[in-house]
């Protein structure tokens, strides 16, 4: 079969929501072309296999792309969210990327996409529905599928499920015609919550649910990560980090500040992996009683369940719900500019997009890779609850060295994605030096300090 060869400034892989995020700020602030790639028929990656009853776990305002709104900013009247900013539904997400691409990427002229099309590694894709193979010629290969995103619907048990046993992804709850005596959601991470939530909304009586949570997690309080609260939710961390003696200290302190919550308080969590609720949530989720700590599931057969710490029996009519896909791993990090190579990650904590768009615009703003790669700094997502720490950190870290570069600053306060850098945030960070943010930095020192000794206490890394 022959082979097509075509041109382009980049060649983004990936149209999930990085992949368009970076190519939105480069088709915003330069006249380059862009080729599209993904294996899927649509843009918005990982929402294509989304169960139908998830949201966003933060604002529809921060999501997306920077130059285009998802949601309306309304203020949701009823549900658990109430009170808060709108979060958009997987449809809604879509729809929004679907809109993207039909009616601002492909009409700029600028922007050629290949849906259902397999990247092949070296500028090489084939199409999964012609088999025809296309050779580009990039100026920038943009890699936006490092991050590895995974969730239940394509990414099957990692433990044993024996033959009869109905073990299920999420999706599957939406087409339910069965009632099963037992509902077991076997995950403690937010799928697993949205999982609890959703057949507590369906009228399942709590008593037939079962709670698989091999760890539990500090989750951060969505009425904090609010526009109006967000600087003010910030400096109560970073003071209750200053002021603590130790970790157990902070994270008391951090708890009492309100920024962090925890499903049972009688439990000390060693997870963070940035997954935001509501206190209604947590209220909604306390009334499940049956909730199994006895460590990872090795195995299911028919009416028993083992763990990494024994063993569970189970009705032999129960429905079994895999949540413990790992949405979002640990990877190790890599440079985010290498020649023509860039790969995309996150540069502040758990803001993927405002990550890509961020790396979109220190490559349409910069042009020295090492420039780029001090301002880009790659950040792990986090897992345990040392991790809350590294968070904080490489946060308060990037802000302060962006905030040098003025141009960079007033982007980051105009960008949409941006709902950290709100115009108090910026003030504070012009000021710096000034004697009226004197005792704001000394705080901030005290915390770094504070983080790293904590750091040094970590089991691993004493090890
Ligand atoms: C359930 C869930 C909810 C989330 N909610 C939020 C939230 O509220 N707020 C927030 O900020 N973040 C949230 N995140 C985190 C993150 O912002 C999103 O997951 C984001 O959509 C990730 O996009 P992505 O482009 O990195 O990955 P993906 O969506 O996985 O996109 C990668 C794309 O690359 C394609 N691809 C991979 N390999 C190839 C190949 N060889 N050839 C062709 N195509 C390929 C895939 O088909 C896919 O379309 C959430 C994550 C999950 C899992």
């Amino acid at each position: 079969m022959s082979v097509t060869r075509i041109d382009t400034d980049y060649l983004v892989i990936g149209a999930g929501a990085m992949g368009l995020a970076f190519a939105d700020v480069i088709l915003d602030r330069t006249s380059a072309s862009l080729v599209i790639v993904d294996r899927l028929d649509r843009p918005g990656g990982h929402w294509n296999h989304a169960y139908p009853f998830v949201r966003l776990h933060q604002p529809s305002a921060y999501y997306g792309v920077n130059s285009r709104e998802l949601g309306s900013n309304r203020i949701d009247e009823v549900g658990r969210n109430r009170g808060m900013l709108e979060l958009a539904s997987a449809h809604e997400v879509l729809a929004y990327f679907d809109q993207l691409m039909r009616q601002d990427f492909l009409p700029s002229g600028r922007v050629r996409y290949f849906p259902q099309s397999e990247y092949l590694g070296d500028g090489r894709f084939r199409s999964l529905a012609s088999g025809r193979t296309v050779e580009v010629t990039a100026g920038k290969h943009v890699d936006s599928t490092y991050m590895k995103v995974k969730v239940p619907q394509i990414d099957p048990p990692k433990f044993h499920v024996g033959t009869g046993v109905e073990c299920v992804p999420p999706n599957a709850l939406a087409k339910l015609t069965n009632a099963y005596h037992k509902f077991v959601v076997i995950g403690g991470g937010k799928t697993a919550i949205d999982t609890c939530l959703y057949l507590l909304d369906l009228g399942i009586d709590r008593d037939v649910i079962s709670w698989i949570v091999p760890r539990d997690s500090w989750l951060l309080d969505r009425a904090k990560v609010q526009p109006d609260n967000l600087m003010d939710n910030i400096l109560k961390q970073i003071g209750a980090i200053a002021q603590s003696t130790s970790l157990t200290d902070m994270f008391a302190r951090v708890e009492e500040s309100g920024a962090l919550i925890r499903i049972d308080p009688s439990v000390e969590p060693t997870m963070y992996r940035c997954a935001t609720v509501s206190q209604a949530e947590v209220d909604d989720l306390r009334k499940i009683r049956d909730v199994v700590r006895m460590g990872r599931v090795q195995g299911i057969e028919t009416g028993r369940m083992s763990l990494d710490q024994g063993s569970r029996s189970y009705p032999t009519n129960s429905l079994f719900i895999n949540c413990t896909s790992d949405g979002l791993e640990k990877r190790p990090t890599r440079p985010v500019f290498d020649g023509r190579n860039v790969t995309l990650q996150a540069v502040r904590p758990c803001q993927q997009l405002f990550a890509a768009a961020f790396i979109g615009y220190v490559e349409s703003a910069f042009a020295d890779e090492a420039t780029k790669n001090g301002l880009c700094e790659a950040t792990p997502h986090p897992d345990t609850q040392y991790d809350y720490l590294r968070m904080i950190r490489d946060t308060l870290v990037g802000q302060v060295k962006w905030a040098s570069d003025p141009e960079l600053l007033t982007w980051l306060k105009d960008a949409r994605l941006d709902g950290f850098t709100t115009p108090e945030v910026a003030q504070l960070l012009a000021s710096a030096g000034q004697p009226s943010s004197a005792s704001t930095f000394e705080m901030i020192h005290t915390a770094l300090r504070k983080i790293g000794e904590y750091l040094e206490e970590e089991p691993s890394a004493a090890a």
